[in-house]
């Protein structure tokens, strides 16, 4: 096996949408296109029979939010794709912040009617930080849309960053013909597809082509030569390296749901995004091609009844994998044996024997496992703390049934290393925890979690908490600042019930630094 090779045909990426923008759509045609499935809507049919077997699931189904994520795989073309399903509800998790820091790329899908929402802003964001390269795909073109020139110009000023459009629509809605391929110099027309449950067939015409008029109409065909003319005058031409850098994002058009504008997105996919990118260490990048090295980026307990036992994500980041290698698990110095080892693809559970940089893993935790801790050949390797979200409401937690305390503490712990909430333990002798979150669903996808997979019901008490913030400094003035709790990881940390509260205290406390983010251990 050519590990050189491996590498360069791999791809891994993440698609990032505001809810309803046909995320989910996207991911059934892609894997359709893939040849990973045979029909596209299988993804979903996969989804509901664990969905069935899964009773926190049920409350994705009833909600129609995906909460859970896992990674796809499919080949296109000779290249080996990973596509990481990103929850898409409402309220943020730091499970999002976590699957993107094991993307090499993103896919931003906006629905052309609404342009940029605030999801896709936060999600932007976390890749933007990131430096990954961006690609977008406007969809929903057989609906009304915004003014195309609108759409861009939202993205640019908004995101900050550059468009190139590689595709161009041709009307919208009812009047949506087709695309206009940029770089062939070609159109694509557009057929309804009844339930787009098939490859779509596609029509093909040069732009100069006379019965191009004929087929979409001389006015449809005079305004594309108009706007064409706009785009290639007033933007800047599509380059690789501001693509590579994530400063420049190609834009293409169509339709997920017709599966219009699908493969052709596709087939520049894979020759546009990057390889695996060496991993920053805390020592340094490390280079694809080095020994075995993978990282944690997501832990996940009780995918289903059937298994209740913790999955651990593990990407590969150099290296060859093998089932049942022996490694060190660098945190701990301890070594390890990672036999445990499954495919994460539509909720199965297949044995993975070998595995290349840029592919997921799952690795059954007994516990060992938390995110960012490295499992390598080199037991020096170490990451940088993952980036966490800073929660902005606040509930006090307790178990209503005393005896259950123990089961109450194992959930906590256990759903809080997954990123479902934060959790803040009282030093004060007080026993009950905090939970911190970014939006209020969370603490009912904890509350839910807690009740069918621990046997805890729990009561939660909104808190006068509004604000969070780790304190750095040195050491025996943060041991001397009052200290009202510490996170999941020991870290002294400051609860505020107002922006006044926090802006006195750094006043009074100019040696200290009132963070956001934690620093790294
Ligand atoms: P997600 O929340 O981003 O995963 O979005 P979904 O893929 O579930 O799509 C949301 C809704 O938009 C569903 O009802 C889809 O059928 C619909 N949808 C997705 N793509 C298209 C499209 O290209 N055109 C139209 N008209 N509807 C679409």
């Amino acid at each position: 096996m050519d590990l050189k090779h491996e590498i360069q045909r791999r791809r891994t990426f993440a698609i990032i949408s505001h809810p309803d923008a046909g995320k989910t759509t996207m991911t059934e045609k892609l894997l359709l296109y893939g040849g990973a499935i045979q029909q596209a809507g299988s993804v979903t049919a996969k989804q509901n029979q664990a969905h069935a077997r899964s009773d926190w699931m049920s409350m994705e189904q009833q909600r129609g939010i995906s909460i859970s994520s896992s990674a796809m795989v499919f080949e296109y073309d000779g290249y080996h794709v990973n596509l990481l399903d990103t929850p898409g509800h409402q309220d943020f998790s730091e499970d999002t912040y976590r699957t993107l820091m094991a993307a090499d790329s993103a896919l931003m899908m906006l629905d052309a009617a609404r342009g940029v929402q605030a999801q896709t802003e936060k999600l932007f964001a976390v890749c933007k930080n990131r430096g990954i390269p961006i690609l977008t795909f406007m969809n929903k073109l057989d609906r009304p849309a915004m003014d195309f020139f609108e759409l861009l110009e939202q993205v640019e000023s908004t995101l900050k960053i550059k468009v190139a459009p590689l595709t161009w629509p041709i009307g919208s809605g009812p009047d949506f013909k087709g695309i206009f391929d940029l770089q062939r110099r070609q159109v694509l027309l557009f057929e309804r597809v009844e339930h787009g449950r098939e490859r779509a067939p596609v029509q093909v015409r040069d732009l100069e082509d006379e019965a191009l008029a004929d087929l979409i109409g001389a006015d449809a065909h005079r305004q594309l030569r108009e706007e064409l003319e706009l785009v290639e005058g007033a933007l800047e031409p599509f380059d690789q390296e501001a693509f590579l850098r994530g400063e420049m994002t190609p834009v293409f058009w169509g339709s997920a749901m017709n599966n219009f504008g699908v493969e052709n997105f596709l087939e520049r996919f894979v020759t546009l995004t990057p390889p695996p990118a060496p991993l920053e260490t805390t020592a340094g990048p490390l280079d694809p091609e080095a020994p075995f090295t993978g990282f944690i980026f997501k832990l996940q307990a009780n995918m289903s009844k059937a298994h209740r036992d913790r999955t651990a994500y593990m990407r590969v980041a150099s290296g060859r994998f093998e089932r049942g290698m022996e490694v060190v698990h660098t945190r701990t110095g301890r070594s390890l044996r990672l036999s445990r080892a499954h495919s994460l693809f539509a909720q199965d559970r297949e044995s993975v024997e070998e595995a290349f940089p840029g592919d997921i893993v799952g690795l059954v935790n007994p516990g060992v496992f938390r995110i960012g801790d490295v499992v390598s050949v080199n037991p020096k390797l170490r990451l940088h703390d993952f980036p966490r979200f800073t929660p902005e409401s606040f509930m006090t937690a307790y178990a209503k049934d005393v005896s259950k305390r123990k089961a109450f503490r194992k959930g906590v712990e256990q759903l809080a290393e997954e990123g479902v909430v934060q959790v803040f333990y009282p030093t004060d002798g007080a026993r009950d925890p905090l939970l911190g979150a970014v939006g209020h669903l969370q603490f009912e996808v904890f509350e839910h979690r807690m009740l069918e997979e621990y046997g805890v019901a729990v009561e939660l008490m909104s808190s006068s908490f509004k604000l969070v913030r780790w304190l750095a400094g040195p050491t025996d003035k943060v041991e001397r600042f009052a200290r009202q709790v510490e996170d999941d990881q020991g870290r002294p940390v400051m609860l505020f019930r107002s922006v006044w509260d926090l802006e006195y205290a750094v006043e009074q406390n100019p040696d200290l630094e009132f963070l956001p983010q934690p620093k790294d251990l």
